[in-house]
């Protein structure tokens, strides 16, 4: 198995690690200490010209490559990225501040993905059509759109990279992929196994990049024709601007403020925990994060102590030391967090835990960018707090009363990606799921585990896609429809 390197200050386009253009660099550092990891290229305009360019020129020969080829390369690459875990997930966990089996996680994830869309690249059909007469035939075929802008956020960067660029990839598409600027070594190594699978030249590129250069140049460059992003709700609009100068489709993962509604009667002992992990899993930085909690009234005091006192438990280190959480990935990330802390009680909140930096409960560590896992009783509706995604490990809470009063609060928000409901009574469950405004609604669990290719779907400001699951052929392809007249002879 060959080693898994990535060349310092380069990037990879058109099957080849190059340094940018202008020999640009940009540090990755790791989040537990400030210190450089190691420096990636800065790409510019003329970074993704070179990109875009091998990613057209790629595109007629991957398209017309058979459908079970594309799927075996698929296969390939995920069985090569089962060879490297370890490699990956070091990765994955540095440069984010995870701790390294949350990485392992996220790269197992991602090599199933990848598996998933290997298994369905020739499987993707259209439609025969009935007609009015037997002297026409009408029919549907599925076809790729071209070149794929892929451009992710930090967070999980293996998982996101494997769920928008395999489906692209199955679908006949070459991809150029630019991940976030502040995470983007998995995605690097990723593509470097892409690399040794056998993908042809051009077909995966990789560059990074600031968002106001490199992200901008792809996402409003000419030569792309279709746009998959995934990151906050106000780059979002700013790549649908992008897009509509071009008139290319966009298919857009934004941010969430996902509510666990718990009530009385479930069972408490499966819930807490996972109330917790969804909040300070990666310290709360995913995009479905439980990060509101809607609790009955008749349990919500012994809800919230109990809560609370997880919370004090939860074990916080570097990556390396593999505990419950890490810190947050950046300085900027870091107060924007502490900015929500201090705001709250001025916003009515009550604090009962955290509320502030995590430094000593992670072993006296001034320079790393650790926040204390924290949760706020009696948050106010209109508050920020309740209102805007903080993308931290910070919980706010408030009670209900009857079911009518928890769909009420459940859809009192502008996002609408996860719902999470937990109670044994069936029929209530099923209400709220029918009931709810977002993508995705899972109960007695935190998101969906134990699903192979749920739909990873969104509603309102979360944006919308067709991701994840076997409807991501489809948003990776465009639908063309043939009528035929048979004529006599
Ligand atoms: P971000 O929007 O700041 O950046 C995301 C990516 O966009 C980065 O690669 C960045 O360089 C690029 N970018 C920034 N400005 C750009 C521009 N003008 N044009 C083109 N590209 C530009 O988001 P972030 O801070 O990296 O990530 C956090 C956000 O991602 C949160 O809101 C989170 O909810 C969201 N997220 C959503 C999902 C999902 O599936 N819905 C998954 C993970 C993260």
């Amino acid at each position: 198995m060959a080693e898994l390197l990535i060349p310092s200050a380069q990037q990879l386009i058109d099957g080849e690690w190059a340094a940018a253009r202008d020999r640009g660099e940009l540090p990755v550092t790791d989040p537990a200490t400030g210190q450089t990891i190691q420096a990636v290229a800065r790409a510019g305009r003329a970074d993704v010209d070179d990109a875009v360019s091998a990613a057209r020129r790629a595109f007629p020969a991957w398209a017309a490559t058979s459908p079970s080829e594309r799927g075996a390369l698929l296969r390939r690459w995920a069985e090569l990225i089962g060879g490297h875990v370890e490699e990956l997930a070091a990765h994955e966990a540095r440069d984010v501040g995870k701790p390294l089996s949350g990485g392992r996680m996220n790269v197992y994830i991602a090599q199933s993905i990848i598996d998933y869309f290997a298994g369905a690249a020739d499987k993707l059909t259209g439609v025969t059509l009935p007609t009015r007469t037997p002297d026409y035939l009408g029919y549907t075929v599925q076809e790729p759109y071209g070149v794929c802008a892929v451009v992710l956020p930090w967070n999980v960067p293996s998982v996101l990279t494997a769920a928008n660029v395999a489906p692209a990839l199955a679908a006949g598409n070459t991809v150029v992929l630019k991940p976030s600027e502040v995470a983007p070594l998995a995605p690097f190594a990723l593509a470097e196994l892409a690399r040794q699978a056998g993908f042809p030249p051009g077909v995966l590129n990789v560059l990074t990049g600031y968002g106001a250069d490199a992200g901008a140049a792809l996402t409003s460059h000419p030569g792309v024709n279709h746009i998959s992003f995934v990151g906050s709700t106000t780059t979002g609009r700013a790549i649908m601007r992008a897009a509509a100068e071009n008139l290319v489709p966009v298919k857009l993962e934004l941010g969430g403020k996902s509510p666990n509604v718990l009530f009385a009667d479930a069972d408490m002992d499966v819930a807490i925990p996972a109330i917790v992990g969804s909040i300070t899993e990666n310290a709360g930085q995913n995009c479905y994060a439980g990060s509101r909690l809607l609790v009955e009234a008749s349990v919500k005091d012994e809800v919230v102590e109990r809560v609370a006192a997880a919370m004090r438990a939860v074990r916080i280190g570097p990556w390396d030391a593999d505990l419950d959480m890490g810190p947050l990935v950046s300085e900027a990330q870091y107060r924007r967090v502490l900015g929500f802390l201090e705001e709250a009680p001025r916003e009515g909140a009550r604090l009962v835990t955290g509320g502030g930096p995590a430094g000593e409960r992670a072993g006296g560590r001034p320079d790393g960018w650790f926040v204390e896992p924290t949760l706020f009783d009696d948050v106010d509706p209109g508050a920020r707090l309740y209102r805007e995604e903080v993308f931290g490990p910070v919980l706010a809470v408030q009670a209900f009363s009857g079911t009518r009063q928890a769909i009420e609060m459940m859809n009192d928000t502008d996002f609408g990606l996860l719902a999470c409901v937990w109670t044994n009574d069936v029929s209530r469950a099923l209400r709220l799921a029918g009931e709810v405004r977002s993508g995705q609604v899972s109960v007695n669990q935190f998101a969906d585990a134990g699903v192979i290719g749920f739909p990873f779907n969104m509603q309102k400001d979360s944006g919308f896609s067709r991701g994840g699951g076997h409807g991501a052929m489809r948003e990776y392809t465009q639908e063309k429809a043939v009528a035929i007249r048979l004529l006599e002879r």
